[in-house]
């Protein structure tokens, strides 16, 4: 490991860079501050620093940037260029490098999870893929597009619907069974090998092999009217054209029926946008696109670390992977990627022909959507521009932080603040507040404990708004203005409040007031501006209701398990763990209960025993 200031004198820096090793291995840049600012990794270390600082001018004015601010250097030598790519792809998520190109987690978007594991597998909609044996496919694009699909899986295949828990307990199969829709294996016997093949054929539709789908049910088909079992050959008949159905929507693009994934890029001075377009059995499938903001990436870099980050969680790697740009170590990681798969992967750069068609659709793709984002991007600078204007603003509100309380019934009073920059939330930045001092409900009191906790020196961590909402009106804003004042921050940013229309007297739309007023600000004449701040203050609403749910029903789940003799925090926290919530352990069988970890069968009982009393409305 060597790690060095890079002085501005030239002299020590050359001696610096003559000192480094010619070895595969990663570095690590850092500011002046010693922050990682962005890693990266080299077949040859020597070579690639010396890139970086032996030359006049950058070509490439992204790189030119980043060297200015660099203000040390460290380098890891490992033994081969494999290992430099995986200490790479861990440093990138140790350090989360402000100018790497930083995929950001997929909870947004939903899989389908199969768990091939249980003898009669259901298909399930999750959020997050784990390494558990289940198969995964996914993510898709919205919650829609995975709807979809579940439902014509559903309506073809004779899979069972209902959860795990349902199926261990029920007596008697269900509607589902009723209406054809499945086998009924909760209680009638059926062939495991009949459940099985429905399932291979499920994974081949899931998996994009349509075709060999269709090709496998037309020879099941024929063998079943061969052997006149025509009801059984009606049915995968009314398979066959559900299915065909569905493959009439997706558009041949490769005559060869290989799996590949075709990758390219667009970018701005700001932005990049990544695409995917999936080819499945020759298919054009689907396609997904990827932001990438303020990353001093160059294209060859922006597309191998899209990669490795992007196959390292996908939950499937095609045969082909065509790329709109070679880059270094690109045989690495196809190498790498050979060993995920566990099965050949070719990663091609095609220059001409059918794939470099491909590219080309997936390169126009990118163009769009980064247009889309550049022209979203006008609108909301407009918007801003126009709620400036019409709330009188002295600055442009591109941060706005809104505040709400919730004190419902009195008990745990919390507070949250939303944060929306450039018209958009950014939920990294939101705050929840459990509220100290005041223990009556008071919403003013409690107002002025947030504010101040926010903006006084306890949360120095977050820069100050343009603009900062309260919900509530003139009340809830004077208090806002005075604790500004004894902060010394009036006039430091623009102050509103938000309040609720008053259906009693008559009032057609929430009030927007602002310090030193007494009548609300008309917006009548742009109603998308009232919508903007209705949707801050919602925002703000949902995340304070959810943060005191939490807060009630954690203190719900404390009160509860604390009374049990024989439960410390130790067992308190397995089981909740295991279980999630208070009414799945009451629903938990003895047996269920035994397996938590560390639990012995008389403390189960206890705990049943203890349980078995109605639930409250918290649980
Ligand atoms: S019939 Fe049985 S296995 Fe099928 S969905 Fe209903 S409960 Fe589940």
């Amino acid at each position: 490991m060597k790690d060095n200031l890079l002085e501005s004198q030239s002299q020590e820096q050359t001696q610096f860079l003559a000192g480094i090793s010619a070895d595969p291995g990663v570095y690590l840049m850092k500011d002046a501050s010693g922050k990682v600012i962005y890693v990266g990794k080299a077949r040859n270390l020597k070579k690639r620093l010396n890139s970086y600082f032996n030359r006049p001018e950058h070509p490439d004015p992204k790189t030119a940037v980043l060297v200015k601010k660099i203000a040390s250097l460290e380098t890891i030598i490992t033994a081969t260029e494999n290992e430099a790519l995986i200490l790479e792809s861990t440093l990138i998520k140790k350090h989360r490098p402000r100018y790497n190109v930083i995929l950001k987690d997929d909870k947004r978007y939903p899989s389908l999870r199969l768990d091939i594991t249980s003898p009669c597998p259901n298909l399930t909609v999750v959020r997050k893929i784990s390494r558990d044996g289940a198969l995964y496919f996914g993510p898709y694009t919205s919650p829609t597009a995975v709807h979809q699909t579940l439902k014509i899986i559903n309506k073809t295949f004779k899979l069972r619907k209902c959860k795990d828990r349902t199926f261990r307990t029920r007596t008697r199969p269900c509607l589902n069974y009723q209406i054809g829709s499945c086998l009924g294996p909760c209680c009638i016997e059926i062939s495991p090998d009949e459940y099985q093949e429905m399932v291979r054929e499920v994974v081949l539709f899931l998996k994009g092999r349509t075709p060999d789908l269709v090709a496998k049910l037309k020879q099941d088909m024929n063998a079943a009217a061969r052997e006149r079992q025509y009801e059984l050959a009606a049915e995968i008949r009314d398979k066959l054209f559900a299915i065909e159905k569905t493959l009439e929507k997706q558009i041949v693009v490769m005559p060869d029926f290989l799996d590949r994934d075709v990758i390219a890029f667009a970018r701005s001075p700001a932005d990049a946008i990544v695409t995917i377009l999936f080819v499945r059995a020759g298919h054009l499938v689907g396609s997904r696109n990827f932001h990438f903001s303020e990353t001093l990436a160059s294209d060859a870099e922006l597309i191998g670390s899209f990669i490795q980050q992007f196959y390292e969680r996908a939950t499937h790697i095609p045969d082909e992977i065509l790329v709109s740009a070679a880059f270094d170590g690109m045989d690495v990681v196809q190498e790498w990627l050979t060993d995920l798969k566990k099965a050949r992967v070719d990663m091609i750069r095609p220059q001409r022909g059918p794939k470099s068609h491909l590219i080309h659709m997936a390169e126009q793709n990118a163009g769009n959507e980064l247009k889309n984002l550049i022209a979203d991007r006008l609108n909301d600078q407009t918007l801003l521009l126009r709620l400036q204007k019409q709330l009188g603003l002295a600055r442009l509100p591109v941060r706005i932080e809104c505040f709400d309380n919730s004190n419902i019934s009195g008990t745990h009073p919390v507070s949250g603040m939303v944060v929306f920059e450039q018209t958009r939330p950014k939920k990294s930045d939101y705050r929840k507040y459990g509220i100290k001092t005041v223990s009556e409900p008071d919403d003013y009191a409690t107002m002025a404990e947030v504010l101040k906790r926010r903006y006084g020196r306890g949360d120095a961590s977050a820069p100050l708004p343009d603009l900062l909402m309260v919900d509530g009106g003139k009340g809830q804003l004077g208090i806002a203005v005075s604790v500004l004042d004894e902060l010394s921050l009036s006039g430091r940013f623009d102050v509103i409040g938000i309040a609720k229309k008053d259906d009693k007297k008559g009032e057609t739309q929430d009030k927007i007031y602002k310090p030193g007023r007494l009548n609300p600000v008309n917006l009548d004449r742009d109603a998308n501006l009232l919508l903007f701040l209705q949707r801050i203050r919602d925002e703000a609403h949902r995340f304070v209701i959810t943060y005191h749910r939490s807060r009630r029903g954690a203190a719900a789940i404390r009160s509860v398990l604390d009374a049990i003799p024989g439960v410390g925090p130790k067992r308190k926290q397995a089981l909740l763990k295991h279980f999630g919530s208070i009414r799945a352990i009451r629903a938990a069988s003895l047996d269920e209960l035994c397996q938590v970890s560390g639990m012995s069968r008389k403390t189960a009982e206890i705990i049943q025993g203890r349980l078995s009393i109605p639930l409250t409305e918290d649980e």
